[in-house]
C-alpha cells in the first residue's frame, strides 16, 4: 500500500531502449525524503557518480520529481528536475512553475528517473499510469514554444508539457527545460541533459487523484489556506507586480547586475525605464490570459501573481511572454538595454531557443565587458555582424541565437563563462559565478551575509538557497552573525521544495504541517520536516566534493568584493574582507556539523540525520578534498 496522498511509484526510462521500469517508492525514503528537491538529491546522490560525464546519458540521469503536495495544495506548483549539470558538474536541481507535477502524480508516478540515449529524438508521453516513448524527429529543431503546441495536439490539450529547444539539443551548457511555454527550470543546463539523451520533451496528464489519509480534515484545511492565502494584504499588493518590479528594488537596495554588474546601484531615470509600471503598461489585454489560463497560474493557487506582456513594436503582436525580474534584469540591466520593449522581445526569444536568461545574460554582459576592456578582439567574434556593445539589443540577440546554435564565438559562449574563459585564457576572474553557475541577478553588496549563501549554496551561485536577516549593508557587522538566519529561512525554502509549493505564497509552517499530515497520516511535526534541506544539503556536498568543487568554490567572484562603485551604499563589498568570509563559512561548517577543513558532513551530522550509509562516501570525499587542497598548498 502506497503512503497516502502520493502515488507510490517511481518510472524507471531507458531510452536507449525505451524500456520502461516500475518501482515502488518506499515509505522509509518518503519519511526522510518527503518529495520533490528531498527525493531528487535522493535519486541523484545514488544514481549517478560524482564522476560521471554530465553530457554522457550512460552515466547521467534527469530526475523528475512531484512535490509532496502536488495536487493536494493551493499554490503546490513547483515540479522539480536534477541532474549532473553541464555547467558546474555538480548535482544541481531547478524548478518550473505551473501544473506539471500534480499532472505527473495524477498520471500515477511521484517521479520519473530518464537515462540513456534514444537512438532517434523521442518524446515521452505519460498517462493515467502508461508510458510511452514516442518519435519525435518532427520536433527536433523547434522552439519551446513550437514544441509544446505540438505535444498538447499529440497527445491531449490538457496534458503539461517540459520541452528543450534548440540550444538544448545543440548541448548548449545552460540550456533550461521550459514547462508549459512560460516556465522555466532553469539552472545549470537540464536542458542539455535532455538534449544529449535525444529526449524533445515530456508530457503528462492524469486523471487520479491519490487518496488522502483524513479527507474531510484535508478539504476543510485546504479551504481555510487559500482563503488566508487569497485575502492576505501583503501577499495582495506584490502581487500586482509579481517579481515586475524588482528592477526598482534591487535598484533601490544597490543589488542589482547592471552593466555586468558594475551598477548595483541606478539613478531613478535610469531604473525607472524597467519598473514594474514599465512593464504592466505593456500588459496583454483579458482575452490573451484567458487563452492562457490553464497554465499560466500555479496549480490552485490564490495568489495569481503571473502576468502577461507584450512589446509595443509594430511586428511584434504576436508576442506573448511572462516577464520576470531575472529576465528583466539579466536581459535588460547586464548588457544595459533599458527598453522593456526590446528587453520583451528577447525574453521570448531566448526563451523559445531554450537558453536559460540567468547564464546568457551573464555569458554575454561578460562579453561586452571583455570587448570593451580590449580583452577580445573583433577577430575572435566569429558569426557576430555587430560589435558586443552595452545597450545594444541587436546583438543580444545575434549571440542568442548564435549560441543556442554553436556557431562562431556563440560555441564559446555555449560553455558557460568558467568554461568560455579557459577557452580564451583571458577573463577568467571578471565572470561572476560560484562553482561554475552564473549568478543569479542579486548582487549580495547589499545585504549582509547573502554572500554566504551563494558560497555555500548546493549547486552555485542561486539566489534560492537562504537569505539572511536582517537586511543590512555587509559593513554593519561580521558575516558569520547572519549565517544561523540564512541557514532558517535556506531549510525553509527547502522545505517548500520538497512540498511542491511556491515560496511567493505566504505559508506559515504550521499549515505545512497540517495540511502534509492530513494527506499522509504520517504525523510528522514541522521540525522533522525542516530537516529534508538539510539532508539535501549533505549528500549534495559529499557529491561536490568528490566531483572537486567542495570546499575550493565555496567561494564569491572577484567582481562582488570590488567595492560599489556609486550610489547610498557606495564602498560596500560581499564581505568586508578575506577574513569575514573566513569566518563566515566557518560558522556555516560548524552550524551544519561539517568538517571545518574540507566542509564534508561528518559521520555524526550524518547519522543525526538518518543518513549514517552515506558515511562511507562522505569519508572518501573528505580524503579526496583534504589531499586536492594540500596539492594546491605545495604548488
Ligand atoms: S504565487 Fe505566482 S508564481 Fe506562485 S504559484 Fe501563484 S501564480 Fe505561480
Amino acid at each position: 500500500m502506497p503512503v497516502p496522498g502520493y502515488a507510490g511509484r517511481v518510472a524507471f526510462v531507458d531510452l536507449s531502449s525505451g524500456s520502461v521500469r516500475v518501482e515502488e517508492l518506499g515509505k522509509s525514503v518518503i519519511e526522510l525524503f518527503l518529495g520533490g528537491k528531498g527525493l531528487l538529491y535522493y535519486y541523484g546522490f545514488r544514481l549517478i557518480s560524482p564522476s560521471a560525464d554530465p553530457l554522457d546519458p550512460r552515466g547521467n540521469r534527469l530526475i523528475v520529481a512531484a512535490g509532496a503536495l502536488a495536487a493536494h495544495a493551493p499554490a503546490a506548483s513547483k515540479t522539480g528536475f536534477l541532474g549532473k549539470s553541464p555547467l558546474t558538474g555538480i548535482l544541481c536541481d531547478s524548478y518550473a512553475g505551473q501544473v506539471f507535477a500534480s499532472k505527473l502524480r495524477m498520471a500515477g508516478f511521484d517521479a520519473l528517473v530518464f537515462y540513456g540515449r534514444a537512438p532517434e529524438p523521442v518524446y515521452v508521453y505519460i498517462e493515467d499510469g502508461r508510458v510511452e516513448v514516442r518519435p519525435a524527429r518532427h520536433l527536433w529543431g523547434s522552439s519551446t514554444w513550437d514544441t509544446w503546441e505540438a505535444v498538447r495536439r499529440e497527445t491531449r490539450l490538457g496534458a503539461s508539457v517540459a520541452a528543450i529547444g534548440p540550444a538544448g539539443e545543440n548541448l548548449v551548457r545552460y540550456a533550461n527545460i521550459m514547462v508549459d511555454g512560460f516556465r522555466a527550470a532553469g539552472r545549470c543546463g537540464l536542458g542539455a541533459v535532455m538534449g544529449a539523451m535525444n529526449l524533445k520533451a515530456v508530457a503528462v496528464w492524469g486523471s487520479r487523484v491519490p487518496a488522502r489519509a483524513r479527507p474531510d480534515r484535508w478539504r476543510s484545511l485546504y479551504l481555510k489556506v487559500y482563503e488566508r492565502h487569497r485575502g492576505d494584504e501583503p501577499t495582495r499588493a506584490w502581487a500586482r507586480y509579481g517579481t515586475n518590479d524588482g528592477v526598482s528594488v534591487c535598484s533601490r537596495l544597490s543589488m542589482c547586475p547592471g552593466r555586468h554588474w558594475r551598477r548595483p546601484w541606478l539613478p531613478e531615470e535610469e531604473a525607472s525605464r524597467l519598473s514594474g509600471d514599465a512593464v504592466l503598461s505593456r500588459e496583454a489585454p483579458r482575452s490573451v490570459y484567458a487563452r492562457y489560463a490553464g497554465v499560466l497560474w500555479g496549480w490552485g493557487c490564490p495568489v495569481k501573481c503571473s502576468k502577461l506582456a507584450s512589446p509595443r513594436r509594430r511586428g511584434l503582436e504576436h508576442i506573448v511572454v511572462k516577464p520576470e525580474y531575472e529576465n528583466l534584469a539579466m536581459l535588460g540591466l547586464n548588457p544595459y538595454v533599458l527598453d522593456p520593449d526590446e528587453v520583451l522581445y528577447t525574453e521570448w526569444l531566448v526563451n523559445g531557443l531554450g537558453l536559460d536568461s540567468i547564464s546568457f545574460g551573464e555569458a554575454i554582459g561578460w562579453l561586452m565587458e571583455l570587448y570593451e576592456e580590449g580583452l577580445v578582439s573583433r577577430e575572435e567574434l566569429a558569426g557576430l555582424t555587430r560589435e558586443p556593445r552595452f545597450g545594444d539589443p541587436e546583438a543580444v540577440r545575434e549571440l542568442a541565437t548564435l549560441v543556442a546554435h554553436r556557431r562562431g564565438v556563440g560555441a564559446v559562449l555555449a560553455e558557460g563563462v568558467e568554461k568560455a574563459a579557459r577557452i580564451l585564457g583571458r577573463g577568467l576572474d571578471l565572470g561572476v559565478h560560484v562553482k561554475g553557475l552564473e549568478a543569479a541577478a542579486w548582487d549580495p553588496r547589499g545585504r549582509r551575509g547573502l554572500a554566504v549563501s551563494y558560497a555555500t549554496a548546493d549547486v552555485g551561485a542561486s539566489h534560492l538557497r537562504g537569505w539572511p536577516r536582517p537586511h543590512q549593508p555587509p559593513s554593519a557587522g561580521p558575516a558569520a552573525e547572519t549565517v544561523r538566519s540564512m541557514l532558517e529561512d535556506r531549510d525553509w525554502k527547502a522545505l517548500l521544495d520538497s512540498m511542491g509549493l511556491c515560496s511567493f505564497t505566504p505559508y506559515k509552517p504550521g499549515e505545512v504541517e497540517d495540511l502534509y499530515n492530513a494527506v499522509t497520516g504520517l504525523d510528522r511535526s514541522i521540525d522533522e520536516l525542516l530537516l529534508v534541506g538539510w539532508r539535501a544539503e549533505a549528500l549534495a556536498r559529499i557529491h561536490a566534493a568528490l566531483a572537486g568543487r567542495v570546499p575550493e568554490g565555496d567561494t564569491v567572484p572577484r567582481r562582488w568584493m570590488e567595492p560599489i562603485p556609486e550610489g547610498p551604499l557606495k564602498g560596500e563589498k560581499a564581505f568586508r574582507d578575506e577574513e569575514d568570509m573566513r569566518r563566515a563559512l566557518e560558522a556555516f561548517y560548524r552550524l551544519r556539523g561539517y568538517d571545518p577543513e574540507t566542509g564534508v558532513p561528518t559521520r555524526e551530522t550524518l547519522e543525526r540525520l538518518g543518513l549514517g550509509w552515506a558515511a562511507g562516501e562522505a569519508e572518501r570525499a573528505a580524503r579526496e578534498a583534504r589531499r586536492r587542497l594540500r596539492a594546491a598548498a605545495e604548488a
